[in-house]
């Protein structure tokens, strides 16, 4: 499963697929991958947009 975060509220979900409409805020939002974002995981590729 993979987590994905709502870059416009922050709103967290974890689906094989990102939803085409954030449940949280309503919006068509972009999903960005939240799946694994501590610097133990960096080999595996993070959304550098996450801080
Ligand atoms: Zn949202």
């Amino acid at each position: 499963m993979t987590s994905w975060k709502c870059a416009n509220c922050g709103y967290t979900l974890e689906k094989e697929t990102p939803p085409e409409e954030c449940p949280s805020c309503k919006e068509k939002c972009e999903f960005l991958d939240n799946t694994c974002y501590t610097p133990d995981c960096d080999a595996q590729g993070t959304d550098n947009r996450i801080g």
